[in-house]
């Protein structure tokens, strides 16, 4: 497998499990982080450990010039970028009055802007080479909002219609666009819910269970080798939201 791919946000939870299943089926991977290089560097390590090497690069893709850099930094160590994972995400709790205008910048810039830069930057190059595929991860929530989380529902509907409008745009390149809509994962970003909140959404959900990462890797596996999707929001949620 000589394929190219940029994992954003690679260091933790959901993107941290698609670099290990991407990374063991033999693709090249740079594997973007911010804050967690501690982590970043355990993953490379591990992955070294049993024969497999991968690349991985700091930058804060909320901002233009670093998702810039990290679309630069792949095309100059592998010639080309044959794939995005537009994973990176924040989530935030507030009671819709108490959100600063300071808070929905953030979260846009991370959650929405984010996917627009690192995007835009590896699409030229997807462009020239006639092929492509873009994987965003989106959420449940932005299918049918969450209550207190408003900012994020928000930021994820929005990955949905870039994601539909950008797979109009882009199929004639063959440049494939789709979405994953997760809902509960078992990562760090639900780390605010006690036992008790966990288990009152477990019953919620048809399937009884909270769902891991590698479900949602083994799904980014799969749009990745499929030929004839795009456009798509795929829920991985347990039935939770049909
Ligand atoms: P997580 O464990 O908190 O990990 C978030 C990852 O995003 C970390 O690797 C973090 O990197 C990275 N990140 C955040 N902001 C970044 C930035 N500005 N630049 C670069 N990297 C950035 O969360 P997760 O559950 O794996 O979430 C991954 C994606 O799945 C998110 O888009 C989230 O919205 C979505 N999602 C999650 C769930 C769930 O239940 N867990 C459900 C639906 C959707 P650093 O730590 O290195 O900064």
């Amino acid at each position: 497998m000589d394929k190219v791919v940029v994992v954003t946000g690679g260091s933790k939870g959901i993107g941290a499990e698609i670099v290990k299943t991407l990374a063991n089926e033999g693709y090249k991977i740079v594997l973007n982080y911010n804050k967690s290089e501690e982590s970043a560097k355990k993953i490379q390590e591990d992955l070294l450990n049993n024969g497999i090497k991968i690349e991985i690069f700091k930058a804060d893709v909320s901002k233009r010039e670093e998702s810039k850099k990290l679309i630069k930094f792949t095309i100059e160590k592998f010639n080309t970028i044959d794939i995005l994972i537009n994973n990176a995400g924040i989530a935030q709790e507030k009671i819709f009055t108490n959100i600063t205008e300071e808070d929905w910048n953030y979260i846009l810039q991370n959650n929405l802007n984010s996917a627009f830069y690192c995007t835009q930057e590896a699409v030229t190059e997807m462009i020239h080479n006639k092929k492509g595929c873009i994987i965003n991860v989106s959420s449940i929530w932005g299918i049918t909002g969450a209550s207190c989380e408003v900012a994020y529902s928000t930021t994820k509907a929005a990955i949905n219609g870039f994601t539909k409008a950008l797979a109009k745009e882009l199929g004639p390149s063959n440049i494939r666009v789709n979405a994953i809509a997760p809902g509960i994962i078992d990562t760090q970003m639900n780390n605010n819910l006690t036992a008790e909140e966990l288990e009152n959404i477990k019953n919620e959900i048809p399937l009884e269970k909270i769902g891991k990462p590698k479900d949602i890797a083994k799904c980014v596996k799969w749009l990745i080798e499929d030929e004839y999707t795009t456009g798509q929001i795929i829920s991985i949620n347990g039935g939770w939201y049909i």
